[in-house]
């Protein structure tokens, strides 16, 4: 019996997260899940967006499965609870796979990408502040380190020898940011030395989003700072047919969290809409992450059945679709008998 502190989060979180349980515990896995609050939701019923109840339950179960919480845009409101979160378990690396679906029809099929993004320092380290009692000049600080960068950067070599990836491509803007991104690029460099088994090549952020456009194949793991990683996992997802479909693992020494690369998706709360794949799959991530390798193989099996009939999936992978995201929770359950 695993013990997972559940988290279902804001917006079509609860939706999506109710159907990712059911498939897992569909699965056969003997999982205990801590229900848990956070975000928007805690913020309402508690007063606050991370109660200590929650807290308490993370440090005693180390390891989270966790919808998509809501973080007000602009000054008013509290800090990203995702970034306290990651901060908090030091959950340093980001790993986002996109990998094209048989079924799902866009500009390519042959995507297999996984971005490896710093997740706790940068432009998000939270350092930022107006310098005026007008607020009319801002200051961000992006903090980079080299104990930092070095633990992500060997995750993502590590995790690119375990795989059977040929190549790491470290995404930067060290021509402009010649500390801070040059740090990170000074020690990915450093550190491909040590995996000669491994290519290496480094490539500035801008020029990657048009290589990543025009020609996907060339990248295979890619590891960045955070916000470049953000950003350009919207894009790999984009990539293979949306955000409803990547999953993301947050990686630290001692604590995980699994999540969704999605947000709350506000526009589609409540309606039956949201895609569930993406929280399911980080799910299966969650269960080879915990060595259940039987159950998450089965889920993804029936994941992948599903989405790529497209007859039971969410509008979002077939506009004619008229099934929501209950029935394709009901489908992929069916899929696994
Ligand atoms: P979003 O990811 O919620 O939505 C972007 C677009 O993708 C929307 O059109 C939405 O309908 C669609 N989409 C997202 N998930 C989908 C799914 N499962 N199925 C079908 N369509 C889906 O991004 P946003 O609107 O910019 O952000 C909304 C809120 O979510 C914000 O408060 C933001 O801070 C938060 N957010 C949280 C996380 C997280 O918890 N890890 C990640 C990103 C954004």
């Amino acid at each position: 019996m695993h013990a997972v502190t559940l988290i279902k989060g804001d917006g079509i979180g609860p939706s999506i997260m109710d159907e990712a349980v059911k498939v897992i515990d569909a699965s056969g896995v003997k999982i205990q899940w801590e229900e848990a609050f956070a975000g928007l939701a805690a913020f309402e019923q508690f007063g606050t967006p991370l109660p200590d109840e929650t807290m308490a339950s993370i440090d005693r179960t180390r390891l989270a499965f966790k919808g998509p919480l809501t973080t007000v845009v602009g000054g008013s409101g509290f800090r990203s609870i995702n970034v306290a979160l990651r901060q908090k378990y030091e959950l340093y690396a980001n790993v986002r796979p996109a990998k094209s679906w048989a079924g799902v029809k866009t500009r390519y099929d042959d995507v297999d990408i996984v971005i490896v993004r710093e997740n706790t320092e940068g432009l998000y380290a939270g350092l930022e502040h107006y310098l005026t009692p007008k607020k009319d000049i801002a200051e961000s600080l992006a903090v980079v380190t080299r104990t930092g960068s070095q633990r992500v950067i060997d995750y993502a070599f590590k995790y690119a020898q375990d795989n059977n990836r040929k190549k790491v491509t470290v995404c930067h803007k060290a021509n402009i940011l010649k500390f801070t991104q040059g740090l990170f690029l000074d020690v990915a460099r450093e550190t491909a030395v040590r995996y000669p088994d491994i290519q290496f090549d480094e490539k500035i952020i801008d020029a990657s989003c048009m290589h990543m456009v025009m020609d996907p194949s060339q990248f295979d793991v890619i590891v960045c700072t955070n916000m470049f990683g953000d950003i350009l996992s919207d894009l790999t997802a984009g990539l293979v047919g949306g955000l409803g479909l990547i999953p993301g693992a947050n990686i630290g020494n001692d604590a995980a969290l699994f999540e969704a690369v999605h947000g709350s998706a506000p526009d589609i709360t409540g309606k039956n809409l949201a895609n569930p794949t993406a929280v399911i799959m980080a799910g299966v991530m969650m269960l080879d992450h915990l060595g259940e390798h039987e159950a998450a193989a089965k889920i993804k099996a029936a994941v992948e059945k599903v989405v790529n009939e497209g007859k039971f999936v969410t509008p979002d992978l077939n506009p004619q679709s008229k099934c929501g995201t209950i029935e394709m929770g009901n489908a992929i359950v069916e899929a696994m008998k």
